[in-house]
């Protein structure tokens, strides 16, 4: 039977190369955008036009109700939901003092509350059936601390504090909760960077080049996949080895 995939934040970069990745695996792939909607629908049409069932949703993650719509048309649409790819997020790069409560609250919001909205939305579909994996994508600034990004690290560390809890409470129910930690990924995420600061980050990782989205496609459909049926609760760090 073929996995229905919702994926957040699927309009760009990472959460596009995968719906792109389960769509050419065989999958009905659920497309969740916020702002992109050209970027998005151009992607849905691509897919349709090669075949593949693809479906677009507008929803902000940080709003419950907007979210919980997203997995009712979910279910409406392919009767249900196998795979919750968290993937959606902001970034910001500013010192700590000057980031204000308005800037902490929006970053948190869309990155961790985000991710508890989509996630406890999906189980609601995914308990019943004793079935389901979720996969959350955290950030190496999470593992190791970013300077210039406080709000974003401590973000992406609770994601994986989240995952690990949720895999606990959740492996006794069928369901596997897995996290993604990327490195440095090409992606617009990278633009407030400058050509010197790319450069040095490729030189500081041993495998010396930058990460593409299709390197952490390939890490999340394989959390996804029966082949890591007895792996939950991990973070599988996709950073061409710069944290090991
Ligand atoms: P990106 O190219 O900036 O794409 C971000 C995606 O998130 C877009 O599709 C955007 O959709 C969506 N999004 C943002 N706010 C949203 C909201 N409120 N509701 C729904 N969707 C929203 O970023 P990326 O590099 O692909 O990042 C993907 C994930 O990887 C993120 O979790 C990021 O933190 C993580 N990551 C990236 C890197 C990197 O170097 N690129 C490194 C570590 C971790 P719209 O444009 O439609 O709003």
């Amino acid at each position: 039977m073929k996995k229905t995939v919702l994926i957040t934040g699927a309009s760009r970069g990472i959460g596009r190369a995968t719906a792109e990745l389960f769509a050419y695996r065989g999958c009905n792939v659920l497309i969740n955008y916020n702002s992109s909607h050209s970027d998005a629908a151009e992607l849905v049409s691509v897919l349709k036009g090669n075949g593949f069932e693809a479906e677009l949703f507008k929803a902000d993650v940080s709003a419950r109700g907007q979210v919980d719509r997203m997995l009712e048309y979910c279910a409406e649409r392919f009767g249900g939901i196998d795979i919750l790819v968290n993937n959606a997020a902001i970034s910001d790069s500013r010192l700590f003092t000057e980031i204000t409560q308005s800037e902490w609250d929006r970053m948190l919001d869309i990155n961790l509350k985000g991710v508890f909205n989509c996630t406890q939305s999906a189980l609601k579909y995914m308990l019943p059936q004793k079935r389901g994996v979720i996969i959350n994508v955290a950030s190496m600034w999470g593992e190791t601390g970013g300077a210039c990004e406080v709000h974003y690290s401590a973000s992406k560390a609770g994601i994986i504090g989240f995952t690990k809890a949720l895999a606990k409470e959740l492996g006794p129910s069928g369901i596997r909760v897995n996290c993604i930690s990327p490195g440095v990924i090409q992606t617009d995420m990278l633009k407030e960077y400058d050509r010197d600061s790319l450069e040095e980050l490729k030189s500081s990782a041993p495998l010396m080049r930058l990460g593409t989205a299709g390197d952490v496609a390939s890490g999340i459909f394989y959390l996804s996949s029966d082949e890591a049926d007895f792996i939950t609760g991990q973070v599988l760090g996709i950073n061409g080895g710069m944290v090991i």
